[in-house]
């Protein structure tokens, strides 16, 4: 049986991906290996024609990669890029070396090829200043807090994402569906409308998922929409037991007995969420959390995997905020407050939505107790640890 190797051979083209030519010397400190075992690595490389060598002299030998080398710079995404993932997937077919920086404040790359930036919230444009300062005519950015209306080219679009681009993360990650049957006169706050237009399917998770994991995420934004393809899908996850997590929320104004039980057969591994984003939604989500009880979602069931997303555009909605939390946990499901970031977020706001999301407090305690109990949860904890 072979060793097991210490290194993975894309380590190299990594750091080579950085900077444009380097020695076998800087390599092996950035790697942290033996300069002798970069230099075996490096040959194999060289091998397979991904990097050249150049003999400076006798003791120094300079290594540069063959392909393109492309910088992704994922400013401020949550959650797995997906378009960075399938810009990389592109790039790699064709020989390409892609790195990935995250976060605003990058160590950039000497002399990409080609630069691509994606940017999700529309409060960090800012951070991309600098970035398009330094790669003006080699960049191209995306995401919906730059453009809404950007989308990726068919060729990219199509491609299953480069999973190795976020190895942290373990779960599958795509759109089985865009778009959305509603538009914005029901749903102002909504860039959905605007970003993906009308409710379509584009691609069957088998197409994009990654059998390695047992997990998978869906970014649809209605699949509910479409009720026949919602039950196609989510059979598909149930046979290849998978656990599901809608991230955007389901519209529960289309539940029905059939979707409901089938919920409750799925696994799931975050909660089933909801929304109550209008408060004259109240009779139908009265009217539908009845029917999830009726279908077997037992009170302890509701608490335990059930939320809504609670929309707060701003202070204003504050009290409109409030009833719905409250009115939500006496019917035994969870509140997940969402404010709009780019409007100003006041401190009651802040406290309603940390109220929200501390599990313990919310169903122990009302929000008027909140303060309160946070700060003598801090002096009890205080005095344990001071005790122990
Ligand atoms: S139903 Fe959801 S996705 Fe569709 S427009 Fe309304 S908020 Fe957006």
């Amino acid at each position: 049986m072979p060793a097991k190797r210490k290194y993975e051979l894309s380590k190299f083209l990594e750091v080579l991906a950085v900077k444009s030519s380097l020695s076998t010397g800087t390599i092996a400190r950035k790697v942290k290996c033996h300069i002798s075992t970069a230099l075996r690595y490096l040959r194999e490389l060289k091998k397979a024609k991904q990097v050249t060598e150049q003999r400076i002299s006798n003791t120094i030998n300079l290594w540069k990669l063959t392909g393109k080398r492309i910088l992704l710079v994922d400013v401020d995404s949550k959650i797995p890029n997906l378009a960075l993932m399938k810009i990389s997937a592109w790039h790699k077919e064709h020989g390409d070396n892609v790195v990935l920086l995250r976060g605003s404040t990058v160590d950039l790359c000497d002399k990409p090829d080609k630069v691509y930036a994606s940017i999700i919230y529309k409060k960090n444009k800012h951070a991309l200043n600098y970035i398009i300062a330094q790669y003006s005519g080699i960049i191209d950015i995306g995401g919906s807090g730059y453009d809404l209306h950007k989308t990726l080219p068919v060729e990219m679009e199509d491609l299953k994402p480069d999973y190795t681009l976020y190895p942290e993360f373990d779960y599958s990650i795509g759109f089985s569906s865009r778009g959305c049957i509603r538009s914005t006169k029901t749903c102002p706050f909504c860039i959905v409308p605007i970003k993906e237009g009308k409710f379509r399917r584009v691609a069957h998770p088998e197409e994009w998922y990654n059998p390695e994991y047992d997990k998978i995420v869906f970014l649809d934004n209605n699949i509910l929409a479409d009720k026949e393809y919602f039950m196609e899908i989510t059979a598909w996850c149930i046979e290849k037991k998978l656990k599901v997590w809608f991230t955007q929320g389901l519209d529960i104004r289309k539940l029905d007995e059939e979707i409901a039980l089938r919920l409750l057969e799925m696994k799931h591994y975050k909660m089933i969420s909801f929304a109550w984003d209008h408060i004259e939604d109240e009779a139908i989500i009265r009217e539908k959390i009845e029917l999830l009880k009726q279908t077997g979602f037992t009170k302890n069931k509701l608490r335990a995997k059930v939320q809504f997303y609670v929309y707060v555009d701003s202070d204003d909605d504050y009290e409109s905020g409030v009833y719905r939390c409250r009115e939500l946990k006496k019917l035994n499901c969870n509140s997940y407050l969402m404010f709009n970031i780019d409007n100003k977020c006041t401190q009651r706001i802040k406290d309603l939505q940390r109220w929200s999301i501390l599990k313990l407090f919310y169903w122990l305690n009302d929000i008027t107790d909140f303060k309160d109990n946070i700060q003598a949860s801090k002096i009890s904890k205080k005095l344990l640890q001071s005790n122990a």
